[in-house]
């Protein structure tokens, strides 16, 4: 193993990184590499479950969720920047005050600069340019990724994590040759900003194997368990769906030369 890394993911709502990032962050534990995630909002307009206890909010049990996923994972720290979900684009509450839409994105960098330096991170990952699927507060990871790489006193390396469009498109396809039901789901339908999701092959630079790590994913996904439309959808695959959609993850690494290769994000280049 090679010196030990600090990395930081920043992800939009408690259980993002269970669906997107979860198998990376488990292999970077497992090497001894110090793992930290920060969630940019407290996700309160997900789903809320019908066990609720009175006094509880929707952003606590979210909360109580995103450290088991993280205890799952060997996450070394959990933080968040503070903010509100803003809900899907359009919603009424992307213009509430304590919404992360809402917030000056100079404000919002800077509380992850902090941590970035308390940690002397050595790798930031954020979103691509329009978040995966153009969710508001998904979109705004992208830009406070950028902002707080380029103020942290030493600028971390920056890769966004995203999805594979081309790798999802034959997935959809196999799935509906085999007479799977897919839903309405199709990945080159417009998504919440109206641009398809992820990003095409040819603009990613990593793709990482992670199929050592798929039980700590699904352990990942299932601490999320008041989630059960989204994450509940995912969990109810079978096996061999769920090892296809969620054994590799995609990221870009901005300025790096075109072309994807098949790696691991912390090896020497
Ligand atoms: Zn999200």
């Amino acid at each position: 193993m090679g010196a030990v890394s600090t990395i930081v993911y920043l992800h939009a709502h408690p259980d993002d990184e269970a669906s997107l990032t979860s198998g990376s962050m488990a292999r970077a534990a497992e090497q001894g590499h110090r793992v930290v995630i920060v969630f940019a909002t407290n996700g309160d307009h997900g789903e809320a479950p019908s066990d609720l206890a009175v006094g509880e909010t929707v952003a606590a049990r979210r909360r109580l969720e995103a450290q088991a996923s993280a205890d799952a994972l060997g996450i070394a720290r959990v933080a968040w920047l503070g903010y509100a979900d803003s809900g899907m684009t359009g919603w009424q509450q992307n213009h509430e005050p304590d919404a992360l839409h809402a917030a000056d994105p100079d404000e919002a960098a800077g509380r992850l600069v902090s941590i970035l330096d308390e940690e002397d991170a050595d790798v930031l990952v954020g979103y691509d340019w329009h978040g995966g699927y153009g969710h508001p507060d998904h979109i705004a990871v992208h830009r406070i990724v950028h902002r707080a790489a380029d103020r942290a006193a030493r600028r971390p390396r920056v890769l966004e994590a995203t999805m594979n469009r081309d790798a999802m498109r034959l997935m959809f396809q196999a799935a509906r040759a085999a007479g799977m039901d897919t839903g309405d789901w199709d990945p080159d339908a417009p998504a919440d900003d109206g641009n398809p999701i992820g990003t095409p092959e040819a603009e990613l630079h990593w793709r990482v194997d992670v199929l050592d790590q798929l039980e700590r994913k699904r352990a990942s996904l299932r601490a999320h368990a008041s989630q059960t439309t989204d994450v509940g959808m995912m969990l109810a695959l079978p096996p061999e769906a769920f090892t296809m959609m969620f054994s590799t993850e995609y990221y870009i690494e901005p300025g790096r030369a075109p072309g994807l290769r098949s790696g691991w994000i912390l090896d020497p280049a």
